[in-house]
């Protein structure tokens, strides 16, 4: 049995992996539905540039992931102008933003999804396992590792099996129980505010990602969901119902980037964390010390992009298969 703490893109990706394998799992989510947060605010950009290599072949076997069993997925492309970053971007097309300033380049198959429906589609499966929510888990630590799991907010205590393994894909919740396994993780979180907009061109062209700036939108069909790129740096997120932030700032320069992006069009904001280690890549694999427990978080700007293939190759792990990818970069052991 597999104990998945969080059901993000992270955790519910994990638990279809193994489903795959005939292995059995269980999710806890703390929240009373999927998607309450990051996963269920993002952007849902899947992407493939990236400048780290070991991080760029994840993404594109993820990117076939989604092709092959997302149908939300949309073959949208980006619009790439990158800013002193070597992406290897030579063979795509140059293609003229919408507002006809400067050019990019344009990754066709690069595209989109719409997050709630994927956490929606994966929490649906119940083959091996369930997702069970309003569960806050915290874990029961011995010498020998972890030997429950206590639900803070309905009070059941779950007895962990010798030989179950836990894995940790909780977010914002990673710090915590960071602390009760104390694995030093050195996870950073920065806010992020996306604003949706109105969108009064009927734009149904890629999304447009101009680095320079820091700002991008993405089309979903009446909305144009954009971001400046803030880099807000926070705490850690440690009670429910934050409010959603609007800066002002931000939206000013997003009309700066694409000038039809007005605030006076703008419909809704949200506002989210992303987590990251900080050499900004994900942790996927066994912790150092507490036998049986496993890391499966740190996923930054790019969890929905990268998480598939990492999640297949931890469900080979966990299974006592050789991963598809050589899961030792993202070991948690390189800050321990
Ligand atoms: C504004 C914004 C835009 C983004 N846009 C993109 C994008 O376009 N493309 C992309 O690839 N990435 C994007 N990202 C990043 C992406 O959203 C994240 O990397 C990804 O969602 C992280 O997924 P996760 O499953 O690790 O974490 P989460 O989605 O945070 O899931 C963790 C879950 O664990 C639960 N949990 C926490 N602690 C506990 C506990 N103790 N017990 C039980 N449950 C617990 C939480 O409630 C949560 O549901 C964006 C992020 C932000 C903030």
């Amino acid at each position: 049995m597999v104990h998945i703490i969080g059901a993000g893109i992270a955790g519910l990706l994990l638990a279809e992996a193994l489903s795959k394998k005939g292995k059995k799992w269980c999710v806890y989510e703390r929240a009373a539905t999927v998607g309450a947060e990051a996963s269920g605010k993002t952007a849902g950009i899947i992407r493939t540039y990236e400048a780290d290599p070991v991080i760029a072949a994840v993404a594109r076997a993820s990117l076939a992931y989604y092709i092959a069993h997302e149908p939300s997925f949309r073959k949208t492309g980006i619009l790439l102008r990158p800013w002193e970053v070597d992406y290897a971007l030579e063979d795509a097309p140059v293609k003229i933003f919408s507002h006809g300033r400067f050019s990019g380049f344009l990754l066709e198959d690069n595209g989109t999804l719409e997050p709630m429906e994927t956490l929606q589609r994966l929490a649906q499966n119940t083959l091996h396992g369930l997702v069970r929510y309003n569960a806050e888990m915290r874990l029961e630590l011995s010498e020998g590792g972890v030997t429950a799991l206590v639900d803070t907010l309905g009070g059941e205590r779950i007895t962990v099996q010798k030989d179950d393994q836990v894995v940790i894909a909780a977010g914002e919740g990673a710090p915590a129980l960071s602390v009760q396994t104390a694995t030093p993780l050195g996870l950073i979180s920065h806010q992020r505010s996306l604003y949706e907009y109105h969108n009064t061109t009927a734009y149904r062209g890629p999304v447009e990602w101009d680095e320079e700036s820091g700002c991008y939108f993405r089309p979903c069909d009446e909305t144009l969901i954009a971001t400046a790129g803030e880099q807000i740096p926070v705490e850690p997120r440690l009670s429910d119902g934050e409010a959603p932030v609007k800066s002002e700032k931000s939206l000013a320069a997003i009309a700066a980037a694409f000038p039809f992006l007005n605030p006076q069009q703008l419909k809704s904001y949200r506002t989210c964390r992303r987590t990251m280690p900080l050499d900004n890549r994900p942790y996927c694999g066994a912790d150092q010390n507490q036998p049986g427990v496993f890391w499966f978080t740190g996923f930054g700007g790019r969890g929905i992009s990268i998480a598939p293939a990492l999640a297949e190759a931890l469900s080979a792990a966990l299974n006592g298969e050789t991963p598809g990818f050589d899961l030792a970069p993202f070991s948690p052991a390189r800050q321990q």
